[in-house]
Parts: C-alpha cells; structure tokens; sequence
C-alpha cells in the first residue's frame, strides 16, 4: 500500500484550482491501485512489532495511532483543502461549529478578550457571548462594518478579532484588507468564517488574515448529506488547534470524509454555476413589481459592491430578497413553490430556500426581530446546480399568488 502518511503533501504542479480539487493531497499510487481514495474505516492502528512502536513514539511521523489523532482518509481531505486554501496545514472537523469552538478555546485562556463582529453566525456569537463567558474570557461584539469601533475595541489582552464575509442574510462584505491593518497595527489574531465564499470566490489569508474557518458542510462538500468544518492556516497555530482537538474529540468520521473528499472534486465547478446562477436570480428579482428589495453582493445596488467585487471572484449562491406584501402573503409565496425545498442550509445541489421569520429567528419578539432587520417578508435563497430558467420559473409561481 502506498503510504498515506501525514507529511508534505505531493508537489505541487502548479495546475488550476478546479484540477486541484481533483487531485491535491493524495497518491497517485492507493491502496490496492484504487483511483478513488480509500476509506480508511478503522478506529485504531496497530503496530508490527516493538521497533514499530519505537519509531513511532520517536519519530511521530510514519504511523497512524488512534482514530482521533488521525486517520489516513482524513489527512487527505486536510492536505487537500490546505492546497485549495493555499494554507500551510488544516485540520477537518466533524461539524462547522466544532472547527470554530476548538480553534477559538485553542487561543484563549482566562482574563483574554475577543472582538466579534454582530452578523456572525448566531452560534457563533451565542459560544463567544455566552459560554466564553463562563471561563472569564471576555468579549465585546462590534456593529459590522464599523471599522472605528473595531479597532476602538481591541485591549492589551485582546488576542484576536473574528469575523465573517459575506454573512447572513444580508451577505455584508468584510474589507479584509482594513480588518488585518487594524490587527497587524494592535498585534492581535484574525479569523474569519469564509463558508458563504469558499475558496474560489475568495482567498482571505492573502489578505493576511491569519486562520480561515469552513462549515464544509454547505459548498465544500455540496450536495446536503453530510456535516463537516476545517480551519486552515500556519503550521504553528494549526498545531495548537489540532492538539486541543484530540481532547475535544469533534473527529469526523472517515466515511463522512471521503464524502466531503468527493464533493470536493466538483466544488469550482458547483460554485462557478451558482455564482452565475444567483447573479441570474438576482438580476431577475430586483425591479420585479412584487419584490421590495434583493441582497447580492455583486448586484451595483448592494451596500458592498464595490468591496465585494474587489475582493471576490464571485458572489456565491445566496440571494436574499424582501417581497412586498405581508407575512400571509409570505407563507402564500412558501407555499406555491415546487422546486425550491424550503429548509436551511446552503452550497448544495439542491436549491434551498428558507424564511428567517419562521425559522431560525421563531422564537424572537417581533420587534428584536425587526431591530435585526429579520422582517415578516424577507427570504434566503440558496441556489444549487438546477438550471437558472427552471428556478426562476419557480419563484414566480410563488410570486404570481403573492
Ligand atoms: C453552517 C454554518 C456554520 C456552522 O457549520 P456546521 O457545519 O453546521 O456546524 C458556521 N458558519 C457559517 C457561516 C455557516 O453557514
């Protein structure tokens, strides 16, 4: 068996991002001369004999010793998503929200400070403003956008700033490049959650940003049947997060891998699709006589065009829009489609759609929930690799009964 060892990853040839999603990170030589790569389905390793052992506990390097330090699959997708990335190391999680609560624990202790932006995923900011709490690590969460009070935030014992771009659902773009001036100038961290671009449409650690989080449960891996998170970034700060993951223990399995490994393959392609096929949408929504107002960080009328163009090759697969009417005349819309699935998520083949009112903020008193602009008729669309025509066609059967 070609061994799959943790180490430097195969050259690289200098090829396009969409050969690499293919390639990067693996053997051409496999287990049993298999051109998809093995599912290493174990959970321990075992050792041939006591000089095995030895040159294991030595050298470290050449053995696998137990599932949640490692796993052959597993070292793949991460040398594979640390090619796309173009960082030098990764580690795979089992969930979005397990890669971004070990790397946060990873880089605080008691008496730090962070700095927040507000529109970053809710369970992101509930971890920082609630549980970080409870181990005296403080936070202060800053209105996004507002680069005074970012940097008017940041203490001696700040250790980093986290961030998100584009976020949900109004897709507001982050200028990466004012976020690490501010950081180089204070000494602090950055991090940012870049699940809504993905590496082909943004590259933030050319931006200097020092770690990259992914829920690679949504583009990464793409068609809605697994969950899965990575952070990339520099050896040294990977190793402290991979090192605090063997206690935490969100592993992903190694099925699970190979299935975020195989959607990996099509991720530039998927993503180039639904980049084009959200700009479609959202060209065809704004002006539409029922529609009030359409979010798409490449449309001129989004807040952020120009960042947003500047800093991404594209501007993802959500649309998120504002119907006129009211909330009978929303569930009236929901209820009309037949090819959009309404359901959260995002980045699959499978067009999404979801209604933030209902769903994920149900449980706010209208008027917080208006405060956060989460209004009776706003919708988050998330396309997938249906034709552009046929979800078009689909949204204006659900506008005709508005
Ligand atoms: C989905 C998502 C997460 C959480 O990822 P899971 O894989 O669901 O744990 C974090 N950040 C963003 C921006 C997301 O969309």
């Amino acid at each position: 068996m070609a061994k799959v060892n943790r180490g430097p990853a195969p050259k690289r040839l200098n090829q396009a991002l969409s050969t690499r999603a293919v390639h990067a990170g693996e053997d051409r030589r496999k287990f049993a001369d298999s051109l998809t790569t093995p599912i290493i389905q174990t959970s321990t390793f075992t050792f041939k004999d006591s000089h095995d052992i030895e040159q294991y506990t030595r050298h470290g390097k050449g053995h696998y010793e137990y599932g949640r330090y490692g796993n052959p699959t597993t070292t793949i997708a991460e040398q594979r998503l640390a090619d796309l990335e173009g960082a030098e190391d990764c580690v795979v999680f089992s969930s979005g929200m397990s890669a971004i609560t070990t790397t946060i624990l990873s880089l605080v202790q008691s008496g730090d400070h962070i700095v927040i932006t507000d529109d970053s995923y809710k369970k992101t900011l509930e971890f920082c403003r609630s549980y970080l709490k409870q181990f005296g690590i403080d936070c202060t969460i800053v209105g996004f956008g507002d680069y005074d009070a970012l940097e008017k935030a940041i203490r001696p014992s700040t250790r980093f700033i986290f961030s998100e771009s584009p976020t949900n659902p109004y897709l507001n773009i982050f200028d990466l490049e004012k976020i690490c001036k501010i950081a180089q100038r204070h000494g602090v961290l950055t991090l940012i959650d870049s699940t809504f671009a993905t590496p082909v449409n943004q590259r933030p650690l050319q931006f200097g940003m020092d770690l990259v989080l992914h829920s690679c449960t949504k583009y990464l891996a793409g068609h809605n049947d697994i969950l899965a998170g990575a952070v990339l970034g520099r050896a040294e700060l990977i190793d402290r997060i991979r090192n605090l993951h063997k206690s935490m223990g969100g592993t992903i399995d190694p099925h699970c891998c190979y299935l975020l490994l195989r959607g990996l393959k099509t991720f530039p392609l998927r993503v180039a699709r639904q980049n084009e096929t959200a700009l479609a949408v959202a060209r065809h929504l704004e002006g539409h006589p029922r529609i009030k107002r359409v979010y798409y960080p490449f449309l001129e009328s989004h807040p952020h065009y120009k960042v947003a163009t500047a800093q991404m090759a594209g501007g993802g697969g959500v649309v998120t829009f504002v119907t006129k009417g009211n909330l009978a005349g929303a569930k009236r819309f929901l209820d009309a489609l037949q090819l959009c699935y309404i359901g959260p998520s995002l980045g699959g083949v499978e067009t999404l759609i979801t209604h933030p009112a209902m769903v994920s903020y149900y449980d706010y008193p209208r008027k917080e929930r208006y405060a956060l602009g989460i209004t009776d008729t706003l919708f988050r669309l998330a396309v997938g690799v249906e034709d552009a025509e046929d979800i078009i066609a689909d949204l204006e059967r659900g506008l005709a009964v508005l």
